[in-house]
């Protein structure tokens, strides 16, 4: 080849190459873009939130939930009453995703009664169902057998969320080291030294973790055109490849990262990096952060950018970050990818956000 072509075809490959780099904007557009946080808890907050919200151009999914342990919380009032009017007040920046008591499941006509709640829900805009870690760890049956997933009471109200197109958010069981005896090195130590009711370790008659898994899988299974969500990386977040089990073998499955990114950080990084390459479109941001009292709304608010910050740091960027005593580095994950998990999959898995109606009427970018 002549040398004159062969420096032309090199300079015109280079060219290519650098435009195909700019197809996708640098991971600072996607900041600036807007991300979906699919997992918090707020009380209404003050103009100070919602105007960081602005800043960091965030949007937000406020989950409710029934824990039978946690006065203020163990009925769907007042929370749906509080948190259904937010979408407005916060001027399209904060979705929701209701809940139902499955505490009546033996009652006559649960079914009935708790699909017409839900409906209610779903025409003050809830985009989704939270279902808790109480079915499989806690609720029993009038026999005192512990009650799972796939109880077929349950069967109903699911497809009638399916049917009405909304997704279930599904946290049920607790990491795996909750059934392990307290340790320090484990990122849920502080919880379950606090929580001692979660900790499984503590009640060996409660069911085993892979039993409530299981039950899990089999619901999965059962309503393949319901979009189910696993909260905390479906709490397999001890190894991403028992993730990627599932997700390979339920369509209709994905997974949020809601307070379990440090169990991602303690795994090896490149296994972690190819694990979200490869399912780019099964695994939605969430964070789980939670204020529900905004005492002190600037150390609030702090600790959100705070959080906000060193997650986006850790996805987008090749920096070191320190978690559980051990320096990380980032994933740097490609642009087209953070702007799947940060945004884009919340939109597929979560379908009612794009509702104008619902959303404020906010553009979706
Ligand atoms: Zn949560």
């Amino acid at each position: 080849m002549d040398q004159a072509v062969h420096t032309l075809l090199v300079v015109l490959a280079l060219a290519a190459i650098s435009t195909a780099a700019q197809v996708s904007p640098p991971a600072s557009d996607i900041k600036s873009s807007s991300r979906i946080d699919s997992h918090v808890h707020v009380a209404p907050p003050p103009d100070l939130f919602l105007k960081m919200l602005e800043r960091l151009n965030l949007r937000l999914v406020n989950v409710t939930l029934i824990d039978p342990h946690a006065p203020g919380y163990d009925k769907t009032e007042p929370q749906t009453s509080i948190v259904s009017k937010l979408t407005g007040e916060s001027r399209g920046r904060i979705g929701w995703a209701s809940t139902f008591d499955p505490a009546g499941f033996e009652g006559a006509g649960f079914a009935e009664t708790t699909i017409a709640h839900l409906q209610s829900t779903f025409d003050k805009g809830a985009v989704a169902v939270k279902i808790y870690k109480s079915i499989g760890l806690d609720l029993k049956n009038k026999s005192g057998a512990y009650v799972m997933p796939d109880e077929p009471a349950f069967a109903p109200v699911l497809e009638m969320i399916a049917a009405q197109n909304r997704t279930v958010l599904a946290h049920l069981a607790e990491p795996k080291s909750s059934w392990q005896p307290l340790n320090p090195e484990d990122p849920h130590y502080g919880y379950y030294k606090a929580n001692p009711g979660w900790h499984m370790h503590l009640h060996p008659e409660r069911p085993s973790y892979e039993s409530i898994i299981a039950a899990r899988d089999r619901m999965l299974a059962a309503h393949p055109k319901l979009r189910v969500i696993g909260c905390h990386l479906g709490s397999m977040e001890h190894d991403v490849e028992e993730i990627a089990t599932r997700l390979d073998r339920y369509p209709n499955f994905a997974v949020d990262t809601a307070a379990r990114v440090v169990n991602l950080m303690l795994q090896p990084r490149e296994k972690v990096r190819a694990f979200l390459i490869r399912y780019q479109d099964r695994v939605l941001w969430g964070t789980d952060m939670m204020e529900l009292a905004w005492e002190k709304p600037d150390a609030a608010v702090h600790r959100w950018e705070t959080a906000y910050a060193r997650e986006w740091k850790y996805f987008s960027t090749a920096e070191t970050l320190t978690a559980g005593g051990r320096r990380v580095q980032g994933l740097e994950l490609p642009p087209e990818i953070l702007r799947k998990i940060f945004h884009d999959n919340a939109l597929r898995w979560i379908p009612g956000l794009k509702n104008a109606s619902c959303c404020g009427g906010l553009p979706v970018d």
